[in-house]
C-alpha cells in the first residue's frame, strides 16, 4: 500500500525496511506455483480470491493433525494441553499482527464473513432501531453489505451508501454528506477487492467517531498489503480472512475494543463459550471465548499463525513495496492493450487491478487464459452494486501476491494480445 497520511504502514521494530526482496527465494516457499497448468507454467493472479501456501503453513497444519491432535480448552491430557497451546499462540500472533493492546480482543472466526455478521447480529440486533443509519460505501464485497441489509431488515435502521467516483475513491466530502446523528455505525472497506483503492480509513473513522458512530473496517484486501495498527487507526473492529493471508480456508480473525466486546451479547451458543448452564439458562465465558462457541478450526488457526510468522519474517513493509513495484509494472504492461478500460484507476491503490476489453466477454477471456496458464478471476467479485455503478456485468481481475512477479504480467500482456486478434 502507499505510504499516505491516512494509511500510513506501520513498522514493525522485527522487520528489515530496507533489506532486498528475493521474490525468487519467496516463490521457492510455495509449492503450488511450481505446476503446469495446461502444460504451461502456472500464472497465478487471483490472489485476492485466495492466495497460494507456503510449505512452512503446509506443514504447521499437518503437524497439528500428526502430533497435537487434541482438543482446545478441554482436557487435561497434554495433547489437549499441547493444542490449546499452539491455538493460544496465534492469538498472541494475530495480536501483534494487527498491534491490538489485548490478546482477549482477538476472535477467532472462520473468516471476514463471518466476523462481519458476528458483529452485524450481536451489536447490530442490541444497538440499532428504527431512525438509526447503518452507513457503507458503493464498493463493498457483499460480505460488507448484505449482513446490513440484514440486519436493518430485522431492526427497522436504514441503510446508507456513499457514492464511488468515476476513479474509483471514495472521498471525504462524499462520506461527510452520509453521516449524520442518526449514523449508529460505519463499515467500510480497507482496501477494494475489486477496484484496490486503497480508502482514506483514518479519516473517515475520526469522522464517524465524531458523530458517536462505531466503526467496522473489512481488512480482507487490507491486512494482506502492508502493515495495520488498530489502536493508530482507532477503529472499533477490524476483521481479515486466513486463506487471503496465505494462511488456510475456514479462518480468520475479529478484532474489536474490549469495552464494547463487553457489552455485546454472544452471538452463537455452545460449548466453550459458556460460564455456568442449568436447565433454566446460562451464563456466559469472559472474552474472547464468549464468541468462540463449539470446536474452533484448530488446525486452521494454527496454520494462520505460520502465516503471520511468514510474512512477519518476510515484513509487511518489504512486502507491500514489493507489490507496489510489481503494481506499477502490471499496468504500464496492460496500458498496451488496445481496448483495454481500468476500473479503478485511484492514486492510492493496492495490489488489484481490474478491467475490460472492447469485444471481449470477461468469462470468454478467463477461460482463454486458463488454456495459456493463467488464473485471473472474471465475473461480479461478489460486488454486483459496484458492477451496476459502473454499468458492467463483470470485470476481469488480476491480483498480486508477495510472490507476484513483473513477467507474470508480461505473460498476461502477450496472451491479451492473441485472445484480442480472435476477436477482432
Ligand atoms: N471483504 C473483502 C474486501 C473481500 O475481498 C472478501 C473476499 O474476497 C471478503 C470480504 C469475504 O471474505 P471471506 O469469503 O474469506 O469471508
Amino acid at each position: 500500500m502507499e505510504t499516505t497520511t491516512e494509511s500510513a504502514p506501520r513498522q514493525h521494530a522485527e522487520q528489515p525496511m530496507t533489506s532486498a526482496y528475493d521474490v525468487d527465494k519467496v516463490r521457492a516457499d510455495f509449492p503450488a506455483l511450481h505446476q503446469l497448468v495446461h502444460k504451461k507454467p502456472l500464472v497465478y493472479l487471483d490472489s485476492a480470491a485466495t492466495a497460494l501456501k507456503p510449505q512452512s503453513m503446509i506443514d504447521a497444519v499437518t503437524q497439528i493433525y500428526a502430533q497435537h491432535c487434541g482438543n482446545v480448552h478441554r482436557a487435561v491430557h497434554t495433547l489437549s494441553q499441547s493444542a490449546t497451546a499452539v491455538y493460544e499462540g496465534t492469538r498472541d500472533k494475530v495480536q501483534a499482527l494487527l498491534n491490538a493492546s489485548e490478546r482477549e480482543e482477538i476472535m477467532f472466526v472462520r473468516g471476514t464473513t463471518e466476523g462481519i455478521n458476528l458483529v452485524a447480529q450481536s451489536w447490530g440486533r442490541a444497538n440499532l432501531g428504527p431512525g438509526d443509519e447503518v452507513v457503507v460505501t458503493e464498493l463493498e464485497h457483499h460480505s460488507n453489505m448484505v449482513p446490513w441489509h440484514m440486519v436493518c431488515a430485522q431492526t427497522g435502521a436504514r441503510l446508507v451508501v456513499v457514492p464511488v467516483t468515476e476513479a474509483g475513491e471514495i472521498t471525504l466530502d462524499a462520506f461527510d454528506a452520509c453521516l449524520s446523528d442518526k449514523t449508529k455505525l460505519v463499515a467500510m472497506s480497507h482496501v477494494s477487492n475489486v477496484l484496490g483503492t486503497v480508502l482514506p480509513i483514518r479519516d473517515m473513522i475520526a469522522r464517524a467517531h465524531e458523530r458517536g458512530a462505531v466503526v467496522l473496517v473489512d481488512g480482507a484486501q487490507g491486512v494482506v498489503h502492508g502493515a495495520v495498527d488498530v489502536q493508530a487507526l482507532d477503529c472499533d473492529f477490524y476483521v481479515f480472512s486466513g486463506h487471503k493471508l496465505y494462511g488456510p480456508t475456514g479462518t480468520g480473525a475479529l478484532y474489536g475494543k474490549r469495552a464494547l466486546l463487553e457489552e455485546m451479547p454472544p452471538w452463537m451458543g455452545g460449548g466453550d463459550m459458556i460460564g455456568e448452564v442449568t436447565i433454566r439458562g446460562f451464563t456466559h465465558n469472559e472474552l474472547p471465548y464468549k464468541f468462540e462457541a463449539g470446536t474452533p478450526s484448530i488446525a486452521s488457526v494454527v496454520g494462520l499463525g505460520a502465516s503471520v510468522d511468514y510474512v512477519t519474517a518476510l515484513g509487511m513493509n518489504a512486502i507491500a513495496a514489493h507489490e507496489q513495484r510489481v503494481l506499477a509494472h502490471g499496468l504500464a504492461a496492460l496500458s498496451e492493450i488496445p481496448g483495454l478500460r481500468f476500473f479503478g484507476t485511484a492514486p492510492n491503490k493496492a495490489s488489484v487491478i481490474s478491467f475490460a476489453i472492447d469485444g471481449v466477454h470477461t468469462h470468454d477471456m478467463g477461460t482463454l487464459l486458463d488454456a495459456h496458464g493463467i488464473a485471473l478471476r472474471t465475473g461480479h467479485h461478489c460486488a454486483q452494486p459496484l458492477m451496476q455503478r459502473y454499468g458492467v456485468t463483470g470485470m476481469a481481475r488480476a491480483s498480486i501476491g508477495l510472490y507476484s512477479r513483473p513477467e507474470d504480467f508480461d505473460v498476461l500482456v502477450r496472451a491479451l494480445h492473441r485472445i484480442t486478434k480472435m476477436f477482432s
